[in-house]
């Protein structure tokens, strides 16, 4: 996926070059839709809090945030379609420039009652153990 990384840095006006990027925000979280098919039980699901955390520096994903299969509780990680992670990778982009700039703000997301978050099922919330749900945390 690095090359996605790669063209959204250089499609930013002026493009973002890696030797620019500023070391204390190299590395963005942000999040998207995303699915699963379970390798263990090919139980399938989508959710749209599937989170990614790259380094701009490196122009590469450093963690996939996997959720658990809630039929056998199998870690997964999620598959995510190309034009979402364009979209995702141009948002931890977004986050980044508003972090340097000041005007970063903290956003917080409701999951819908049709798309319901279970914290146990999602690394980033720990499985359960945070104290806060990923959604109640996530930044611009
Ligand atoms: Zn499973
Ligand atoms: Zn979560």
């Amino acid at each position: 996926m690095a090359y996605i990384i790669r063209e959204v840095m250089d499609n930013e006006d002026p493009p973002l070059r890696p030797k620019d990027v500023e070391w204390k925000y190299r590395m963005q979280s942000t999040y998207g839709p995303g699915y699963a098919r379970c390798t263990n039980c090919n139980n399938s699901w989508g959710t749209q809090l599937c989170w990614l955390t790259v380094n701009l520096k490196q122009r590469r994903v450093v963690k996939w945030w996997e959720q658990k299969c809630k039929k056998c509780q199998t870690p997964n990680r999620m598959r995510i379609r190309k034009d979402d992670l364009y979209m995702m990778i141009e948002m931890a982009i977004d986050k980044y420039y508003a972090l340097i700039d000041g005007t970063f703000r903290k956003r917080r997301l409701r999951p819908t009652e049709s798309d319901p978050h279970d914290m146990k099922l999602c690394e980033r919330c720990r499985y359960g153990e945070a104290e806060q749900p990923c959604w109640m945390n996530l930044w611009y």
